[in-house]
């Protein structure tokens, strides 16, 4: 069997959408599925939308998700040489030709093409100028010209897509389209078939807003004389109201998530659904699960919804499940909770322990752990319960700090801390809106948070008795 190679082909002109994600990843998913290799191409012949720095930090994050590809990473720019050959190649054979058509006719035309209600096209003006025009015009200073491919006359191209299934579409249809531009660079036509030829890929999985290329490429791998790979064209991107999936950066941007906490399990997993599942009822897969359980054959056509809420919630499932397995990966996920508390450091663990099965993304952690490094301001009102009375909470909090200080430091576990605010509720005909709630918020200043037990845990004992005594002050 022919060894199995994709590639993801990004150009470098900024983050990596998470659609192009979607890509990287499905095609790493069916390199490894079938003990292939995964190439990463960048595809940087378009100069004037370079983004500096953007194929280092497109590889930075693909390798931050565990998407590392095989080999050497190549860079289109590099190989301008090979697709001068193979443009040539055509010229030669007649299945391509230089036009020097200038930019301002070319606009005309489309104009009076739209004008007439008409698809714009090229209309072939230089495609039959004679050898010793062309040789005339590319000797003359300064006549600039680029390179089209011929288009065969009352043709029906055919396709296949492993998604989409045969296409078929007239040449008449098709324009003589660009190969080479102005600047001697290729365009993405030309260069993208050549190195997948010349890279040995053996499936182009990419999104589906390239399918209408596809009969293009399919013509210029025939008249180059090479073999067709197979074509695996990815559903569109939806957002939930199934609009086309924003390009807005704070909405889409890989690196963004990645920075927000997002772990790459989730991500991962939540990506693979875009347009895939395995058939069965199963959500949660880790990447060794994808690669053996990813097919071809079960992507969908229909477009796939991108829902943010979906992501959130396979995060949080990650963060809980890494927490209660305890194991090395908690160790991670400690150290990565850490850069969202400058300063606080050292409490990772507890801001972690408190809010890991209450958060989306990690970095609501730094939020929402705050009241355990500083006590913020608060009223006196506020540790006064709706049902309850300022003397009744007066009493409760001077017997929780009564009780809690009797507590010794083994025995200040979760349990047993809930056990004395109960006992107390108990013994002194108290409702839990007398102890828990002024508790609470002695401890948090907040009218929201975690319950008083789980807070005084992670606070410990003696910042914990400070801040009741606090509160007790603050009801004088
Ligand atoms: N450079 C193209 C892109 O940015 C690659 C398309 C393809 O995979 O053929 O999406």
């Amino acid at each position: 069997m022919k060894k199995i190679r994709t590639r993801f082909a990004p150009s470098p002109t900024g983050y990596l959408h998470i659609g192009s994600l979607r890509t990287a990843l499905f095609n790493y998913l069916f390199a490894k599925q079938n003990n292939g290799e995964f190439i990463l191409r960048i595809e940087d012949t378009d100069q004037q939308r370079l983004v500096e720095g953007a194929a280092d930090a497109l590889l930075e994050t693909l390798e931050s998700l565990g998407l590392r590809p095989d080999g050497k990473i190549e860079h289109q720019s590099n190989r301008l040489a090979l697709y001068e050959k193979a443009a040539n190649k055509l010229i030669s054979k007649g299945l391509a030709y230089p036009c020097f058509c200038s930019s301002e006719r070319l606009d005309r035309l489309r104009q009076e093409q739209q004008a007439n209600k008409q698809v714009p096209k090229y209309d072939g003006h230089c495609r039959h100028l004679s050898k010793d025009e062309v040789a005339q015009r590319l000797k003359s200073v300064g006549d600039k010209h680029v390179v089209r491919f011929k288009i065969p006359k009352d043709q029906i191209v055919q396709a296949k897509d492993i998604v989409y299934g045969k296409i078929s579409v007239k040449t008449e249809d098709l324009d003589d389209f660009v190969l080479i531009k102005t600047d001697n660079y290729p365009t993405y036509h030309l260069a993208n078939i050549v190195d997948d030829y010349t890279m040995g890929i053996s499936h182009v999985i990419r999104g589906e807003e390239w399918l209408p290329s596809l009969p293009k490429h399919i013509l210029l791998y025939q008249a180059l004389g090479y073999p067709l790979p197979e074509f695996v064209h990815l559903p569109l991107l939806l957002n939930p109201d199934k609009s086309k999936l924003s390009k807005r950066q704070g909405d889409v941007a890989v690196e963004d998530f990645i920075k927000k906490g997002y772990l790459p399990e989730a991500l991962l997993n939540y990506v693979a659904l875009l347009g895939w599942n395995p058939g069965t009822d199963q959500e949660l897969f880790l990447i060794n699960q994808l690669i053996e359980q990813f097919s071809l054959e079960k992507i969908n056509k229909a477009g796939a919804v991108f829902d943010v809420n979906k992501l959130n919630w396979f995060n949080a499932e990650y963060i809980r499940r890494i927490i209660s397995e305890a194991g090395e990966r908690y160790q991670q996920l400690i150290k990565q909770s850490q850069g969202y508390l400058q300063g606080h450091e050292d409490g990772a663990e507890d801001a972690l322990k408190l809010f890991g099965s209450r958060i989306n993304h990690l970095s609501e952690i730094s939020e929402l752990s705050a009241f355990l490094f500083k006590l913020p301001a608060y009223t006196a009102d506020m540790l006064v319960f709706k049902k309850s009375d300022s003397e009744k909470t007066d009493q409760g909090l001077n017997l929780s700090l009564g009780s809690l200080a009797k507590l010794n430091d083994k025995d200040w576990t979760l349990e047993n801390l809930n056990q004395t605010l109960e006992d107390i509720a108990g013994k002194h005909g108290l409702t839990p809106g007398d102890i828990f709630w002024p508790v609470r918020v002695a401890l948090s200043g907040q009218e929201k948070s975690p319950s008083p037990s789980e807070i005084l845990e992670v606070l410990g004992k003696e910042e914990s008795l400070n801040r009741i005594k606090l509160a007790l002050n603050k009801l004088k």
